[in-house]
């Protein structure tokens, strides 16, 4: 039951739970537009096809930069569906040769699914791999992202990774209203996994004012079923990553919710698209000490309202 207040909280704001996988060691770029899901929530659904990936000269300038400053351990390859370009293990192994310590994947992993593609992968060095499951099972799962069979072989492709050394796997499932009742069994039905590290839940965000698609879930709806999703990962021995929720709202779960993102390097027509969400609104946030909090974006208040009884501020420490 959610208390209905707004005096301030009198406990402390909580650090984030400690993870490897730090944002601020990773530097992202985006290698790739193209995709061949359709997954309803997709952020970039809209811009995908006039963003500009970066370029090779891109990639080796962020390679020499970090080989002379090593300011980052890892490098993350992303952009829509980076699985696509051919030369993803010559990228990788670029990468490794400059010295990065970890490669990443941002992947829907349909093309795991073959064991020989995870292998070739493993080999030229991407020892990280961030998949999509967008649900607990393949009727919801393929809903979302609108091809059959993708429920399966995204799964096929987590288990391959399971079997190579050196591997860790990562999985988001984005927050939306067709998602949130599922999230305790996603965590549940990919708990054979042993090399799954690290668990995320990325509330929907519609880069949009309004909510065009109905995807928006109440934040009050969802919180039972994200709690429920965060004690089961964390018993399996996940870390867990919550972004754009209120903080207030998780309890003595708030160190889940981690809303840094490693430095990303984007053609800059992104941001004015990413603004439109309009982030860090809320009617408590001029006294709320809050440092993490997102608050609520534009097309949620618009949706649901401000939540001014039930959203509680930090106190100053
Ligand atoms: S800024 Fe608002 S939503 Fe965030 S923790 Fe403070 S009161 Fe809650």
């Amino acid at each position: 039951m959610l208390e209905s207040v707004t005096k301030p909280l009198k406990f402390s704001r909580r650090k984030p739970a400690p993870t490897r996988f730090a944002a601020a060691d990773y530097v992202e770029l985006t290698m790739h537009f193209q995709c061949n899901l359709r997954c309803e929530h997709c952020m970039i659904e809209d811009s995908m096809h006039w963003l500009r990936p970066e370029s090779m000269d891109r990639f080796r300038e962020v390679l020499a930069q970090n080989a002379a400053e090593m300011r980052w351990k890892g490098i993350i390859l992303t952009g829509s569906e980076v699985t696509l370009r051919k030369d993803l293990p010559e990228l990788a192994r670029m990468a490794r040769a400059s010295g990065f310590e970890h490669v990443r994947i941002q992947t829907h992993g349909m093309k795991l699914a073959s064991e020989d593609y995870c292998r070739e992968l493993v080999e030229a060095g991407i020892d990280e791999y961030f998949v999509s499951v967008t649900a607990a099972d393949a009727a919801t799962h393929d809903a979302i992202t609108a091809v059959p069979g993708a429920f399966e072989r995204t799964l096929r492709g987590l288990e391959n990774l399971d079997g190579f050394d050196g591997v860790s796997t990562l999985t988001n499932t984005v927050v939306t209203e067709r998602s949130y009742r599922q999230l305790p069994e996603v965590v549940s039905r990919l708990g054979h996994l042993q090399r799954l590290a690290q668990m995320d839940f990325w509330n929907f965000w519609p880069m949009n004012e309004t909510d065009a698609k109905g995807l928006i879930a109440s934040h009050l709806d969802v919180l039972p079923y994200l709690r429920e999703a965060i004690v089961r990962a964390r018993a399996l021995g996940r870390t867990v990553e919550v972004k754009n929720f209120p903080e207030c709202l998780l309890g003595e779960d708030r160190d889940a919710l981690q809303n840094e993102q490693p430095k990303l390097v984007i053609d800059p027509e992104f941001w004015p698209e990413f603004m439109r969400n309009g982030f860090h609104q809320c009617v408590h946030r001029s006294y709320c000490s809050a440092s993490r909090c997102l608050g609520l974006n534009t097309a949620y208040v618009r949706k649901f309202g401000w939540h001014a009884d039930v959203l509680v501020p930090f106190a100053a420490e």
